[in-house]
């Protein structure tokens, strides 16, 4: 049988601010997990359109496509040009998952949350000549499930290939995220076994990995295990966390000696009232600075995550996070325009006051405003969110945020890191066109190597202190 996967560009990949960099970093994990569960007598073609030009000139049986919610409308055309061919489509993801009756006109199959489940029971319905119209996934394990299908990855094409899930979903319930809504009728956290995950990790060639679940530290005794089988491997990994698990026992040591030199970490917003909105619980009363000083004693870059336009959020909020960004060191923070996507609590609320101004599910992508704000403007709010970026990424601040560090060695990695990673577009788009992207992988790991931190022992005393006091 033949079989296209396809994982269609995301509207903002036409943008003018479209960095192709950005979108040339992880394969398309799902897509290449699904297709463990093929025939290997099927003939399978795995296309990421972000790196490749789609080809829809050919005659596949089965089309599987991956909708995201900025994707959808050109998922829908992909669909509705196959089905018109006479294949067999079906669409899954977050999109489809959330508005799954508008995705239903587009399919013959659609798939409800994970498809670890159903994709199996729906190869064997296809077989059988008796396929389901709705697969709604409800038994959430990853026990013996196949090996991913690397082999179908393009590898020179992306920046990051050895990208990695080991768990899924989150052990919190924030407002504005896709999680409960994805997860919706099972469990909404799990993981693989350890030995899995390690023999997974063993399979990838070279030194970097990147741990593309939404919170690594999530399940303690796990991610224990994980590093404690991992020390020794040499590897050096990039994940993502949130404040109460970097500052709650020695987790994130151990994560640094196996490893850990960059974490992606959700402060969202300094104002209680915002947490509280948001429901990001884990947030609320957490000493941020604490956190960041902890992870840059152990040599660990910062990739913080902030959300504009909460309600609390006044004009002044834009200047606070960046200010606050710049003098705590975080190497490289990433800005969002608060967004709420269907199937959230955030948009149910929303559309109860009936403050959603736009469906157009292209301007979806956290750079535009889609609701009714409160104390900004929607023009103070675009304006004051491009400034951010803008400001933060100036190469005075890039060179003030790297002073802060205590070592030369630090202030260089964040130096290159940060500068790197915005400052030299022409010659990312160079290397993405010569296909030699996968060649930076030794210089990102060069990077990415230990420093030591003069005030190591100063913050793990403290820490100890810390977690002694919360026992108590
Ligand atoms: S911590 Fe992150 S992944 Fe988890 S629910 Fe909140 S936003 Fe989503």
């Amino acid at each position: 049988m033949k079989i296209k996967l396809i994982l269609p560009a995301l509207a903002e990949a036409e943008s003018p601010f479209w960095r192709p960099v950005k979108y040339s970093l992880f394969p398309p994990l799902g897509l290449a997990t699904l297709a463990a569960y093929l025939d290997p007598e099927d003939e399978i073609d795995l296309q990421d359109q972000h790196v490749e030009q789609l080809n829809l000139n050919d005659e596949p049986d089965l089309v599987i496509i991956q909708v995201y919610i900025t994707n959808a409308y050109r998922s829908y055309q992909i669909a509705d040009h196959y089905r018109s061919q006479g294949a067999y489509v079906i669409l899954g993801g977050l999109h489809v998952t959330s508005l799954p009756h508008e995705a239903a006109l587009h399919a013959d199959s659609i798939f409800l949350g994970p498809g670890e489940e159903t994709f199996p029971q729906f190869l064997n319905d296809f077989k059988n000549k008796r396929p389901g119209k709705v697969y709604r996934s409800s038994i959430r394990t990853l026990n013996k499930i196949p090996p991913i299908r690397r082999d179908l990855i393009k590898r020179n094409h992306y920046l990051v290939p050895n990208s990695i899930v080991v768990t899924r979903g989150c052990p919190h319930h924030c407002d504005f995220c896709y999680k409960d809504a994805f997860f919706e009728g099972g469990k909404s956290f799990y993981t693989q076994a350890v030995d899995d995950a390690l023999a997974e990790i063993e399979r990838l060639p070279g030194r970097h990995l990147y741990f593309l679940d939404d919170h690594l530290l999530g399940n303690a005794k796990f991610a224990n295990t994980l590093f404690e089988g991992m020390k020794g491997m040499g590897r050096v990994f990039q994940g993502a966390a949130t404040i109460d698990s970097i500052l709650r026992g020695d987790l994130i040591e151990k994560a640094a000696e196996s490893g850990l030199r960059s974490l992606f970490v959700g402060f969202e917003t300094f104002s209680a009232k915002n947490l509280r909105q948001s429901n990001k619980k884990q947030n609320l009363k957490k000493d941020y600075e604490k956190a960041v000083a902890r992870l840059h004693s152990l040599g660990i870059m910062i990739n913080g995550s902030f959300v504009f336009g909460l309600d609390d959020d006044d004009r002044d909020v834009f200047k606070r996070t960046v200010d606050w960004g710049v003098e705590n060191a975080i190497t490289t923070s990433t800005y969002h325009i608060l967004t709420p996507y269907p199937g959230t609590n955030l948009y149910k609320n929303m559309d109860a006051q009936q403050r959603i101004i736009s469906r157009d599910w292209d301007l979806y992508d956290t750079r535009h405003v889609v609701y009714k704000t409160t104390k900004l403007t929607p023009e103070e709010l675009k304006e004051g969110y491009d400034w951010a970026y803008k400001e933060f990424y100036k190469w005075t601040n890039i060179l003030k945020a790297s002073a802060q560090h205590d070592s030369i060695r630090h202030k260089l990695k964040h130096l290159f890191y940060s500068g790197g990673w915005k400052k030299f577009e022409p010659v990312w788009n160079f290397i993405i066109k010569t296909r030699n992207l996968n060649n930076m992988l030794p210089v990102l790991e060069a990077i990415l190597t230990k420093v030591k931190s003069e005030k190591t022992g100063k913050l793990k005393e403290l820490s100890v202190i810390d977690s002694i006091s919360k026992a108590s």
